[in-house]
């Protein structure tokens, strides 16, 4: 479990991270489309008009946010928290630890939400949700459904706070040269997800990138202030869970287990608003890549084998996220 409270000011001064001498040793960390790209210059024109933090709450972008509470990188304004409303309750406790140092450093967090993932992947009335839910083919053979879920649920309520802060909600049209910067918690040994906005009224920065900092060197940092097991921010049902997650769940949290196997039962012959459209499913939706009921897998028998052990290092980042595998199987 992590510990509760929060770091110190004393022990927050004795960590350094990575200076820029560090970073220069490592792979370029520029993101492809800015390298091959039209020049930020002409794409961001003027100034920022703020500079926020997509906060997941998890060991990258917490580490981001503590380092502008410390002064270490410029302040941000806000960091803004995409709530799907399915996270462990340790991410909600980390989040919680979050908004008490951001309150003493005078950097709010806020949460956007675009409602609740497992509620409304359950509900017939609601809209359509596709998690990347595995799919057993009527041959047998194993496909995953196509993600849309972070998008709906993360990307577009962060989009939708930015316009309105902006002062332009949509379908107002945002002017060109109107932007914030919208930091993200890459770190170097993932550079590679580090990608240019795909609009021009936020300009993605990369502050652990600049810093030089790895993944282990956040932990590290984390470590120091007293928050060393930081959990992965990631829906509680996210099909990318490899075991060592899913027994985290099972052991930690009963009632978000109980939630868990329910959900995997509910959504085995599709999803209730397909069915109720009358667009059934052709085969049938896992939660576990063995394509077994959640609560038939042994999920102690696979310690130690890293496959299946482990899942997507970062969870669900909004803006830095893998697309999962291709859609194999259709779903309407
Ligand atoms: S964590 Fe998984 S289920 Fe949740 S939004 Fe991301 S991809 Fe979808």
């Amino acid at each position: 479990m992590m510990a509760s409270r929060p770091p110190s000011a004393a022990r927050a001064a004795t960590s350094r991270p990575p200076t820029r001498s560090s970073a220069r040793r490592r792979p370029s960390t520029t993101p492809a489309a800015h390298r091959s790209g039209t020049p930020r210059r002409e794409r961001y024109p003027g100034r920022p008009r703020g500079r926020f933090l997509s906060l997941g709450a998890g060991v990258q972008s917490l580490s981001v946010f503590l380092l502008a509470c410390e002064g270490r990188i410029p302040r941000f304004d806000a960091a803004l928290f995409a709530d799907t409303g399915w996270e462990p309750k340790q991410v909600y406790a980390q989040l919680d630890i979050a908004r008490r140092i951001g309150a003493r450093a005078g950097i709010p967090v806020l949460t956007v939400s675009n409602g609740n993932i497992r509620h409304d992947a359950l509900n017939p009335n609601a809209r359509f949700v596709t998690m990347p839910l595995f799919v057993k083919n009527p041959d047998g053979s194993r496909g995953m459904a196509r993600r849309q879920c972070t998008g709906d649920y993360k990307i577009r309520p962060l989009k939708k706070a930015v316009r309105e802060i902006l002062g332009y909600p949509h379908p107002l049209r945002v002017p060109r040269g109107v932007f914030v910067d919208q930091a993200i918690g890459i770190s170097t040994d993932e550079f590679h997800r580090a990608k240019d906005s795909d609009v021009n009224y936020t300009r993605n920065i990369f502050p652990l990138l600049d810093l030089g900092m790895s993944r282990s060197d956040c932990l590290a940092y984390l470590r120091e202030r007293g928050l060393g097991d930081v959990v992965k921010s990631s829906c509680i049902g996210c099909p990318y869970s490899g075991n060592s997650r899913l027994r985290f769940i099972r052991d930690t949290d009963p009632q978000a287990w109980t939630d868990l196997i329910e959900f995997d039962k509910a959504i085995r012959n599709g999803s209730p608003r397909a069915n109720a459209e009358g667009k059934p499913l052709r085969g049938q939706f896992f939660i576990h890549r063995s394509l077994l009921p959640l609560d038939e897998v042994d999920l102690d028998a696979t310690r130690g084998r890293p496959g299946i052990e482990e899942d997507d290092p970062d969870g669900c980042s909004p803006f830095s996220c893998r697309s999962g595998p291709a859609a194999t199987v259709p779903v309407p």
